[in-house]
């Protein structure tokens, strides 16, 4: 398998070469060339087929021969090695719980998984790499734990000094080891800034080997066909095709549920649920599509005003809106609905939802109720005590603790703390 560039600027190059590099040279996002055809009898077999055979499937024709079939199971075997339990809330609605992983986030999957190619890969170089890494709260935590330990890789992880939550800033600062967090005293911008800085900058590049772990890496973004596959493997509603509701920010996670759908994944519909960054909703209602500045939310991970992956979703259907139409829909929640969402479905149903979770499950009713005769699943892309402070006052009682949370609250603050300046960054980065 190939990659293009969605820029149209650069060569092709293989998975290795697309997982190292992240980016093309002409900054577009790799694509894949051909999208594979999953056989007609795995997909009606899914049910006797285990997650591991499910995902190794799935995965191996992105990988082709870059990655031994041995090798690759053993990657695909750590990646999953968590529950994605389904859990019916209603008739018709269905919770996909993707918060059982070591940073109660989805993100998991995708991070274990481009940790451990990298990880491969750089035993062919002679010096460690650096991933360098800017988060707002969840990818951070979700890399460091992926490359925690991993021999031949540090990471350096730059941070908003107070803008994380408590949680997310011991995933961040607690690991050590091969793992360097940098508070920085600035906003997310400017730790974006100080990497895109550091990319170009070309001392760095003649005395250092620096990758990024964002969320555009086609080893993050492949892997998160999975959780769709494991669904279908246990959907009992044989009557009918599930809608998939996806929580969206950057549509990362949409745009491989597409994907896997264009493979044979059995869907009827997809949901992509948005919080009051409303960009996309309102280019499927408008035709127009207007990034703008991100609005801030209690589902903090879907702030976004440039969903970077969306371009893949249209890549997808040829950019052909209308076909796009057909099988994607999408809503801007309120915040205020989100909120009252979270209240409702405890005092009702007893199940405790996260913010993110919230907006795709209001999302996902609101279209069912508009389309009879469909169930649905909505994506649970966090764990609820993740914002226990936005949501243990709207349903009136703390949330259990995971065993996980409880470790976490034990560890010890570990990092440097360093003004938004690049030239502190760069003389750490050579240091
Ligand atoms: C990152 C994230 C999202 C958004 O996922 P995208 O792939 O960026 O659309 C949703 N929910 C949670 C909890 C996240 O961490």
């Amino acid at each position: 398998m190939y990659y293009y560039s969605l820029n149209g600027n650069a060569g092709k190059v293989d998975f290795r070469q697309a997982a190292i590099s992240g980016q093309a040279p002409d900054k577009g996002l790799y694509f894949p060339e051909q999208i594979p055809k999953l056989p007609a009898g795995f997909i009606s077999s899914l049910r006797q087929i285990s997650p591991d055979e499910i995902a190794l499937t799935v995965i191996s024709p992105y990988v082709g021969d870059t990655i031994s079939k041995h090798e690759l199971a053993d990657i695909v075997h750590e990646t999953i090695d968590f529950d994605f339990p389904l859990v019916q809330i209603s008739d018709s609605v269905f919770a996909l719980e993707l918060f059982h992983g070591p940073t109660l986030a989805f993100k998991d999957v995708g991070a274990r998984f481009m940790s451990r190619c990298i990880s491969h890969f750089v035993n062919d170089f002679s010096s460690p790499i650096t991933v360098l890494v800017a988060t707002s709260g969840d990818t951070g935590g979700a890399v460091a734990s992926g490359f925690y330990g991993v021999e031949g890789v540090n990471v350096v992880i730059l941070y908003p000094s107070g803008k994380v939550s408590d949680v997310q800033e011991r995933q961040l600062t607690g690991l050590g080891k091969n793992i360097t967090a940098l508070e920085i005293l600035g906003t997310f911008d400017d730790c974006q800034r100080m990497v895109k800085t550091a990319f170009a900058d070309e001392d760095i590049a003649k005395k250092r080997f620096l990758t990024s772990a964002n969320s555009i890496n086609v080893a993050r973004w492949l892997p998160q066909q999975f959780y769709y596959f494991f669904a279908a493997r246990v959907w009992t509603l044989s009557r009918f095709f599930p809608v998939f509701c996806v929580p969206s920010g950057n549509f990362g996670n949409i745009c491989a549920g597409i994907l896997a759908h264009k493979s044979g994944l059995p869907a009827a519909h997809f949901i992509a649920a948005c919080n009051a960054n409303s960009v996309v909703p309102d280019f499927l209602r408008t035709g127009i599509y207007s990034p703008r500045k991100a609005l801030t939310t209690v589902s903090n991970a879907m702030d976004v005003g440039d969903p970077s992956n969306f371009i893949r979703v249209l890549e997808l259907f040829h950019r052909n809106f209308n076909s796009l139409k057909e099988i994607l829909s999408s809503e801007s929640i309120s915040e205020a609905d989100t909120l009252s969402t979270i209240k409702t479905v405890f005092e009702t149903t007893g199940y405790v939802l996260d913010p993110h979770g919230a907006v795709g499950y209001r999302a996902l009713g609101n279209w069912l109720r508009k389309n009879p005769g469909h169930a649905g699943i909505f994506l649970e892309t966090a764990h609820p005590v993740k914002f226990f402070d936005v949501v243990e006052p709207l349903i009136g009682k703390k949330i259990s603790r995971p065993p996980s949370i409880e470790e976490l609250m034990l560890s010890k603050k570990q990092g440097l703390v360093i003004n938004p300046d690049f030239g502190q960054l760069k003389d750490f980065l050579l240091s």
